[in-house]
């Protein structure tokens, strides 16, 4: 007994529905699957079960299990690719994309601006032959130059952290296309919610689901989506066989995840522009960044890309490390973390704790200042927020 499948319902209601797989018992609520292996009736059926599977047939869980399954198929459904594969981490999803489809001699063109580890793993390329061009993600004359006939991959962030610079996706994506690549983006801080990826160009879009997705700062997954042949012929043998799987527990904790989303997603996002105007001309802030707020140098991309602003600020404290550090130990409400999209509100220093990996150069050069603070907008009632931060910011 499966959930409605049409593709057609709202995002809201494939949130709830989309790919439910019921047991004989009928269950409302969607079950954790808690096994890595399945039972066969007979030798036979095994044999025939490893000479490849159908939708609802099952090996070991590293392959794919009921419970991950399901999560797969509803945030393809809410992405809108064909499929999706589920991995234990942001990062196994990152790397299992990118490694899958690689191989020594290949051309990968990234955005500079990266989350730490997703550099690692460009690192981790080149390591292994293939070439990789670093270009600044919103200069389109660098991608320009940087894609040749030929480029394997495109990768990057379509909202940077922690600076929230907007890649052009689409203008990106027909420079890619127009190559012969294949595009790859991280939507982490786009959200499933705000995202038309697919639709604006991406090839492959991959989720941190620790973030938005779980919500509430639990566990740890990822997601890879994609066309079918990508999912289940190029990123699948690479998951399956290396081990990048999700767990049955954090799928169903993701599938929960899922069903809130869209509520929760556009709260913080509401809270985020009303937070980020109450902000605007602090005297002890040199900067509030904003993708909603006008002065946005990429004000009119993120609308046209996003439609939001998203759930996360950075702001610049006046005075450098020892201001921005004060600021941070009197938040009373917002906590001192390095996660996003939790429930709770989070304050990140960059430069000492995320990017601290970065040269003072490379810091420099992608703006993460020793002032500067990356702000995750929880559930809270966006007033008591406000309050917080500026009583944190009087000196
Ligand atoms: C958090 C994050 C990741 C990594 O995700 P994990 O679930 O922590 O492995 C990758 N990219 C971006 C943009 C992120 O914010």
């Amino acid at each position: 007994m499966t959930g409605p499948t049409d593709k057609k319902l709202h995002p809201r209601t494939q949130a709830v529905h989309h790919g439910t797989r019921r047991s004989q018992y009928g269950e409302m609520a969607e079950a954790i699957f808690l096994t890595q292996g399945f039972v066969y009736d007979s030798a036979g059926q095994a044999e025939a079960r490893f000479q490849g599977t159908g939708p609802d047939e099952f090996i070991y869980a590293r392959y794919g299990n009921p419970t991950s399954r399901m999560f797969e198929d509803r945030i393809a459904a809410l992405e809108g690719t064909e499929d999706a594969f589920a991995t234990a981490s942001g990062m196994a999803a990152v790397n299992g994309a990118m490694f899958a489809m690689c191989k020594p001699g290949d051309h990968v063109v990234a955005a500079r601006a990266l989350f730490g580890s997703c550099l690692y793993v460009l690192d981790l390329l080149a390591k292994f032959g293939v070439q990789v061009s670093y270009v600044d993600g919103t200069d389109l004359d660098q991608w320009k130059a940087a894609i040749r006939p030929g480029t394997r991959a495109v990768f990057f962030e379509s909202v940077s952290n922690p600076t929230l610079e907007i890649v052009d996706l689409k203008a990106v994506a027909d420079l890619a296309h127009a190559a012969g690549a294949t595009v790859v983006v991280d939507n982490v801080f786009a959200t499933p919610v705000f995202s038309r990826a697919v639709e604006q160009g991406a090839d492959v879009v991959v989720y941190s689901a620790t973030k938005h997705i779980d919500g509430g700062g639990r566990a740890l997954a990822g997601v890879i989506c994609g066309t079918r042949q990508f999912v289940r012929e190029v990123a699948e043998p690479y998951l399956k066989h290396t081990g990048g799987a999700i767990s049955p527990f954090h799928a169903w904790i993701m599938l929960n995840g899922l069903q809130t989303m869209d509520l929760r997603v556009r709260a913080q996002a509401d809270a985020a522009a009303r937070i980020a105007r109450a902000l605007q001309g602090h005297p002890r802030l040199s900067r509030v960044v904003y993708p909603g707020l006008e002065d946005h140098p990429q004000h009119d991309l993120a609308m046209r890309q996003m439609g939001s602003g998203g759930t996360m600020i950075a702001v610049e404290v006046e005075g450098g490390k020892d201001a921005a550090f004060a600021a941070l130990d009197r938040m009373r409400i917002i906590r001192i973390s390095n996660n996003l999209g939790d429930a709770k509100s989070i304050v990140t220093h960059p430069a000492t704790t995320t990017h601290q990996r970065l040269s003072d150069a490379d810091k420099a050069h992608l703006g993460i200042t020793p002032g500067l603070l990356r702000l995750s907008i929880g559930l809270e009632d966006a007033d008591d927020l406000i309050d917080d931060l500026r009583q944190a910011l009087e000196v």
